[in-house]
């Protein structure tokens, strides 16, 4: 029997999976204890991950139904590239991901990370690999340095630190009562929706994985969060390779490819600018934001 291996900062990917039913920690440990439904072939090695380029190829997926969810969806995110994901509610870019990280296996086509076929490789080694910022960021209460540490549990403090600055919390830490060391959660400091995603992005920094997957919460966030997170994004798309699921387009104006995805299919794809160009979906979404931002501004 196969019992599901999750590294600690994917939990808050699998806790939005549940929210709703189950709402404690203790509920989504149950949950990662669940028999897998996807296994290893016998004696699976591990990923090797070298300069992180991920393939997906022809690739299609339904849920049990006949429905598709995606439908021949192609792309490729080089080493050191940032592609984005854009795309309606329901269009099919958290199925995407949970492919990525091999919850399911698809109906057709193949996902390759550096190469290898995601089916081949073990699942444990696959998702210790893939550095993941997610929508929701599960906090514990301990330390904000123990809650960084989860990324890697035996990251030294030198690490844990250089992670903080990486992901622009430095200041935010310095202003605490007790720095690094000052309480969080329930029983302690509480956190804004931007503070929590960077402490994601320093978590899954921990990981030094070449690959950054960035799944954006679509809660809105202050204009100074908002920077704060972009500045990183930014800084830390120069050395990894970046999967980002966007809702805010301007956190992906300078991604070298975006992708729009509508009914599991990619019908646009390009840069900001080609996309802007094009006047199609990707233009009137663009529009929309920036009126939203005006308005919110006055
Ligand atoms: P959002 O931006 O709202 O998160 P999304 O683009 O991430 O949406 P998905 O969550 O991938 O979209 O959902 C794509 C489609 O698959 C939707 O129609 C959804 O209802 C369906 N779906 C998602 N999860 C399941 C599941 N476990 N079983 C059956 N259908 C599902």
């Amino acid at each position: 029997m196969m019992q599901i291996f999750v590294p600690l900062n994917f939990l808050g990917f699998v806790y939005r999976e549940m929210k709703g039913s189950m709402a404690n920690i203790e509920a989504m440990f149950a949950l990662l204890r669940q028999k897998a439904t996807i296994t290893d072939i016998e004696n699976a090695p591990q990923l090797l991950l070298d300069k992180g380029k991920i393939e997906v190829k022809n690739l299609s997926f339904r849920y049990q139904s006949e429905r598709p969810i995606l439908n021949n969806i192609n792309f490729t995110v080089a080493a050191k590239q940032k592609v984005a994901i854009v795309g309606s509610s329901g269009a099919g870019k958290s199925t995407l991901l949970k492919l990525l990280f091999r919850f399911y296996d698809a109906s057709e086509g193949q996902i390759l990370i550096d190469g290898q076929d995601i089916k081949t490789v073990n699942q444990s080694s696959l998702r210790c690999a893939l550095g993941i910022v997610p929508q929701d960021t599960v906090l514990f209460n301990q330390s904000i340095l123990e809650n960084i540490r989860y990324g890697r549990i035996d990251a030294s403090d030198e690490d844990v630190l250089s992670a903080i600055r990486m992901a622009h919390l430095s200041e935010f830490i310095d202003r605490l009562p007790n720095g690094v060391d000052t309480l969080v959660g329930e029983r302690g400091l509480k956190l804004s929706g931007g503070e929590k995603q960077r402490v994601a992005i320093a978590r899954a920094l921990l990981k030094q994985s070449p690959i950054m997957i960035f799944d954006e919460a679509t809660s809105s966030l202050d204009s100074a969060s908002e920077r704060l997170i972009l500045e990183a994004i930014r800084d830390i798309a120069q050395e990894h390779t970046m999967l980002v699921i966007a809702h805010r387009l301007s956190t992906i104006v300078d991604a070298d490819h975006i992708l729009v995805l509508e009914q599991g299919e990619i019908v646009e794809h390009g840069t900001h600018t080609e996309l802007l160009k094009l006047n199609g979906q990707y233009a009137h979404l663009w529009s929309l934001q920036q009126r939203e931002r005006a308005i919110n501004s006055i």
